[in-house]
């Protein structure tokens, strides 16, 4: 093949300055979204594998901003962390997803846990567990009724601050999940360390279930196992069809989520489908 270096940096160097605009463009767009209310919740129901009710709900978050036309979270967030947005942004969630549980529960008789996926920039904020706690009793939300995702990647092998922050918000009485398990390089071993009450198993291990990738196929199994022994919950995530449904219940899976069982919902379809 021919190799022509110059062409080949220059297109590199253009693509530095086009990643660098489009993160400038977004962080602008969550600035305004933070000031001018363009974030709003989506709802994605959780159901227990033993009855398919609904376990709980996961709380997602979206932005109408016109400079964040078709960017998700997956593409939001990241900027949000790096930006130091974050921390105003986990805030907004909790509060309004708070807010949202607290008409669930008195207005539709809603049992089950509400979970927030948080960043894990506030597993090194000191500050986070306290605002969590304020917030709660502000609302009167009993913290058994919460969940906090954390993605597996956030833990750093032996981070001191990482444990506390986490046994301060074990305290308050909310439950821990560790989000995406499975695709961090968490050592098992250091699991007992973290006060978690639940592993995520990561959409990508579901998704290849009865595909031809049979050595990540297993990971599922994996993590199931070690949830038994250490006496996790498990939920799995990217549910898309009957068979990995099917094959997550066999295997003593708890809870289940994915476009299988539903989408994320608005809050108007979700109201619709609890009162059902
Ligand atoms: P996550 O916490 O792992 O959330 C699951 C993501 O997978 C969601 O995408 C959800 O819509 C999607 N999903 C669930 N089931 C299926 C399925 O069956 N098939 C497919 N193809 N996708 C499925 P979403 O809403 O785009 O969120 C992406 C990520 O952004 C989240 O990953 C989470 O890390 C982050 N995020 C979302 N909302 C928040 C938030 O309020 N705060 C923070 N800090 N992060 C958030
Ligand atoms: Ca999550
Ligand atoms: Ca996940
Ligand atoms: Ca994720």
């Amino acid at each position: 093949a021919k190799h022509n270096g110059r062409n080949g940096f220059r297109f590199f160097t253009q693509n530095i300055a086009e990643t660098l605009r489009q993160r400038q463009l977004i962080e602008k767009g969550l600035r305004l979204a933070l000031s001018e209310h363009h974030f709003f919740l989506v709802y994605m129901p959780i159901f227990d594998c033993k009855d398919n009710t609904i376990a709980a709900v996961e709380v997602l978050l979206r932005c109408e901003s016109p400079e964040l036309q078709g960017i998700g979270p997956d593409q939001f967030i990241p900027v949000a962390e790096a930006s130091g947005l974050i921390k105003d942004i986990d805030l907004w969630v909790i509060n309004n997803a708070l807010q949202a549980l607290l008409i669930l529960q008195t207005e539709h008789k809603f049992k089950g846990k509400f979970c927030i996926n948080i960043s894990g920039v506030e597993l090194h904020n000191e500050a986070f567990p306290a605002k969590v706690k304020h917030l709660l009793s502000y609302y009167n939300i009993a913290p058994e009724s919460v969940e906090l995702e954390v993605t597996e990647t956030a833990f750093v092998a032996g981070d001191v601050t990482c444990v506390e922050t986490l046994k301060a918000l074990n305290k308050l009485g909310i439950s821990l999940a560790l989000d995406d398990f499975g695709t961090g390089f968490t050592a098992f071993s250091q699991l007992i360390h973290y006060p978690a009450d639940c592993l995520k198993i990561d959409r990508s291990f579901v998704n290849d279930l009865f595909s031809e990738r049979e050595a990540r196929n297993k990971m599922v199994m994996v993590i199931q196992n070690l949830a038994k022994l250490y006496g996790l919950r498990v939920i799995a995530e990217g549910v898309e069809n009957e068979a990995q449904l099917a094959y997550l219940k066999e295997n003593g899976c708890d809870w289940a989520q994915g476009y299988y069982l539903s989408r994320p919902l608005s809050w108007e379809d979700l109201l619709v489908l609890l009162n059902s």
